[in-house]
């Protein structure tokens, strides 16, 4: 059964790897199969590899209904072992190998064999007896190990890598909390009252190529993704600055929805003064002035690169140091 088993064990074990790979590359598969599924019914045949090692060990072999194979073969001690011959000696039942031997040689070996049951020795020792015992073990014990590795590196991607589930991953009163402090940010920048929903099922987020976010013009709901909120999510809450450009991204786009709510419905405009904003923003959510600055000015740097696909997103001449759009012309730098 063992021989069998193992490279069996060893293609399925290939196979999780590759779909694992596939997974991890795939954003439609992760929306299709949570990681978990494969991990389980991967967790449940190592275990039961495990088992099956273990019963099989200390029990005889059992009929298998096919020749012998090499490996078979080599357990029993070498190609003359395929024709064993039983004979009697001193009221003992030896087992000696007989594969192409004439009937001289075997009663050579039983001689010897007497001998050596004389002097208290076992009737037979192949000149190989270490290697064929060893071998089978040793490919035994590697599948197991590999086994155990894979089984290990899939524990730890699935409990220290992905450990992070995003903003689905936060229980219902962390969304609230985080809500609830976007809300009151949105509210500073429109003057008025402002509610940010993180629209997790993407209904009124995303119908929009471009739109992280979305916001009724001088109204009081903006929506914002998932993926917006989680990143100021951890910012505020977990002092995670994250990357700088996706953190820098997050605020600008809260930044942007609230000057939509404050009744700004120029793309362009929109941008600029959430450029100017974001600052003060970033740095309400946990930034130094520094960095909340430097963000902001990436994004003013990066504005025209990102318009290009969306023109209306760019902004006016007017967006500069001392511009008719700068809201501190006395200030600088800008923004
Ligand atoms: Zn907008």
């Amino acid at each position: 059964m063992e021989t069998g088993s193992l490279p069996h064990a060893r293609r399925l074990r290939i196979a999780a790897v590759v779909l694992l790979l596939a997974w991890f590359f795939s954003p439609r598969l992760q929306s299709w199969v949570p990681l978990w599924l494969p991990f389980l019914g991967f967790a449940a045949l190592e275990a039961h590899f495990l088992v099956a090692g273990l019963r099989e060990r200390g029990t005889a072999p059992g009929a298998r209904g096919r020749s012998p194979q090499p490996e078979d073969i080599a357990e029993l001690g070498g190609e003359e072992w395929l024709e064993p011959v039983l004979v009697r000696i001193d009221g003992d039942d030896v087992w000696l190998p007989g594969t192409g031997k004439t009937d001289e040689e075997v009663a050579e070996l039983i001689e010897e064999s007497r001998e050596r049951l004389r002097r208290g020795e076992p009737p037979y020792e192949p000149e190989e007896a270490e290697a064929p015992a060893s071998r089978p073990f040793r490919r035994r014990f590697l599948a197991r190990v590999e086994g155990v590795a894979v089984l290990a590196a899939l524990a730890f991607v699935l409990f220290v890598l992905l450990r992070d589930g995003g903003w689905d991953g936060l229980d219902g009163a962390e969304r609230a909390r985080t809500e609830a402090l976007l809300s009151s940010q949105a509210q500073r920048i429109a003057g008025h009252e402002a509610r940010v929903h993180c629209d997790a099922e993407g209904e009124a987020v995303g119908i929009v190529q471009h739109a992280d976010g979305l916001a009724e013009i001088g109204g009081s709901n903006a929506y914002l993704t998932p993926a917006i909120c989680y990143r100021l999510h951890r910012l505020a809450f977990e002092a995670d600055e994250g990357s700088f450009s996706q953190t820098a991204r997050a605020i600008a786009v809260l930044a942007h929805e609230s000057w939509h709510l404050r009744g700004e419905a120029n793309e362009g405009i929109a941008n600029c003064y959430a450029f100017q904003s974001g600052v003060s923003l970033g740095r309400r959510l946990g930034l130094s002035e520094r960095t909340a600055a430097r963000m902001m000015r990436q994004q003013l740097a990066d504005n025209a690169t990102v318009a290009r696909s969306a023109p209306a997103y760019l902004v006016p001449a007017e967006c500069r140091d001392g511009g008719s759009l700068d809201l501190a012309p006395g200030r600088s730098p800008f923004p």
